[in-house]
C-alpha cells in the first residue's frame, strides 16, 4: 500500500452494506475525513456488500478504484448484517478493527475516542447509545426491554443499549474469528470473549437516507437469536409451567373427589374447555420453544460456511485483484 507508512499501526474499518446507495457518498466522505485526521495510524476501509441490488456495489467499486485504502468484499447474496460484520472482521488486517454501520447512525468521529481507549489498553471499546434520534417509540421501548430481559437471562455480561459499533484489538479479533456459530449475535459474542472492555457514550443519529433494513420480522428474529445464543432459560420454562399446573391439578383433584363423595357432580363443560385450551396453548408454546433450539442445532450441524464471497476487490492500482 503506497501511502501507508510501515512503522504505523493499521486501523481497519468494517462497514456492512445492504442497499445503501443513497448514503454511501456521504458516509465515505465522513469516514475519509476521520481516517485522514488519524496522524498516528494507517487506515483501511473494508466494505462488505451484503448482496445489494441497488447499485451500491458499483459505488463501492468506484471508491476502491480511486482509493487504495478501500477494500470491498462482495457476497454472492444477502447473508444478513451479523454475517456481513463477521466477514469484515475475518478479512481485516488491522491492529485495531472498528465495525460501523453505513447509514451514519453511528458517527464516524467517535472512532477517535475509541482509539484513545484502545491506546489506554482496552481490547474492546463499544459505543453506548446515550440518545437515539429518529427511531419510533415502539423501537426504542422494545430495544430497551430486550437488552434488559437478555441481561437477566444470561450469565454473560452483555452491556445494555450497545449495538455493533465498536473497536476490537487484534488479540480479541483473533479469538473472535474462532467463533463460527451460525445464528450470530455478534455483540454478545464479543462480550463473551472477555478481555478488557469499556464503553464510550455517544449520541446515535438518525439514518442519513434510505430505509431501515431491519423490519419488525428481522428484528424479532434477531432478538430470538440473541436470547437462544446466550441462554437456555426458555427451555426450562416447560418445567416451570408443568410444576405450576401440577400443583393446581392436585388442588383441583381434591375438590373433584370430595364433590364425588358428597354426592354432587358439577356439569363442568366450561371448566373442562378452559383447561383443555389453556393446556393445549401452553404445550404448543413449549414445543415451539424447543423447536427454536432444534432449528438452530440443525443449522449448525449442517456445517455450511457462514457466507460465500463472490469477489474481493483490493489494491486495484497495484493489479492485485484477488
Ligand atoms: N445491513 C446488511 N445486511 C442486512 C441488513 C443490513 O449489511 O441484511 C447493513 C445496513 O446496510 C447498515 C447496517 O447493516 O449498514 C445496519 O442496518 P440498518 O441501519 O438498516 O439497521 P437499523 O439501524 O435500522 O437497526
Ligand atoms: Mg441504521
Amino acid at each position: 500500500m503506497a501511502n501507508q507508512e510501515k512503522d504505523k499501526k493499521l486501523l481497519s474499518v468494517v462497514v456492512p452494506v445492504f442497499n445503501e446507495k443513497e448514503v454511501l457518498d456521504a458516509f465515505y466522505k465522513r469516514i475519509k475525513n476521520v481516517g485522514e485526521s488519524l496522524n498516528s495510524m494507517n487506515f483501511e476501509v473494508l466494505f462488505v456488500d451484503d448482496g445489494s441490488k441497488d447499485g451500491s456495489y458499483q459505488k463501492l467499486m468506484d471508491y476502491a478504484v480511486s482509493d487504495e485504502n478501500v477494500k470491498v468484499i462482495k457476497f454472492s447474496r444477502n447473508f444478513g448484517h451479523q454475517v456481513a460484520i463477521t466477514a469484515g472482521i475475518d478479512n481485516a488486517k488491522g491492529d485495531a478493527v472498528v465495525v460501523i454501520d453505513a447509514d451514519l447512525q453511528d458517527p464516524p468521529e467517535v472512532i477517535t475516542e475509541f482509539i484513545e481507549k484502545w491506546k489506554e489498553g482496552y481490547d474492546v471499546v463499544y459505543g453506548v447509545r446515550e440518545r437515539r434520534e429518529g427511531e419510533g417509540r415502539l423501537k426504542l421501548f422494545t430495544a430497551s426491554l430486550f437488552y434488559r430481559v437478555l441481561k437477566k437471562l444470561t450469565h454473560v455480561e452483555i452491556p445494555v443499549d450497545v449495538g455493533d459499533f465498536r473497536l476490537m484489538s487484534k488479540q480479541s479479533v483473533k479469538v473472535f474469528k474462532e467463533l463460527r456459530e451460525k445464528d450470530r449475535f455478534v455483540r454478545g459474542l464479543v462480550s463473551w470473549l472477555g478481555f478488557k472492555q469499556t464503553g464510550v457514550y455517544y449520541h446515535r443519529d438518525k439514518r442519513y437516507a434510505g430505509e431501515t433494513k431491519y423490519p419488525l420480522r428481522k428484528m424479532i428474529r434477531f432478538a430470538i437469536d440473541g436470547i437462544t445464543s446466550f441462554s437456555g432459560f426458555p427451555l426450562k420454562l416447560a418445567t416451570w409451567f408443568g410444576a405450576i399446573t401440577t400443583i393446581f391439578a392436585f388442588a383441583f383433584m381434591i375438590i373433584v373427589i370430595t364433590g364425588k363423595f358428597m354426592g354432587y357432580t358439577i356439569q363442568g363443560w366450561a371448566s373442562v374447555m378452559l383447561s383443555v385450551l389453556f393446556l393445549g396453548g401452553v404445550q404448543l408454546i413449549c414445543l415451539g420453544i424447543v423447536g427454536e433450539y432444534i432449528a438452530r442445532i440443525f443449522e449448525q450441524i449442517k456445517q455450511r460456511p457462514l457466507y460465500i464471497i463472490e469477489e474481493i476487490i483490493e489494491e486495484i492500482k497495484m493489479g492485485k485483484n484477488s
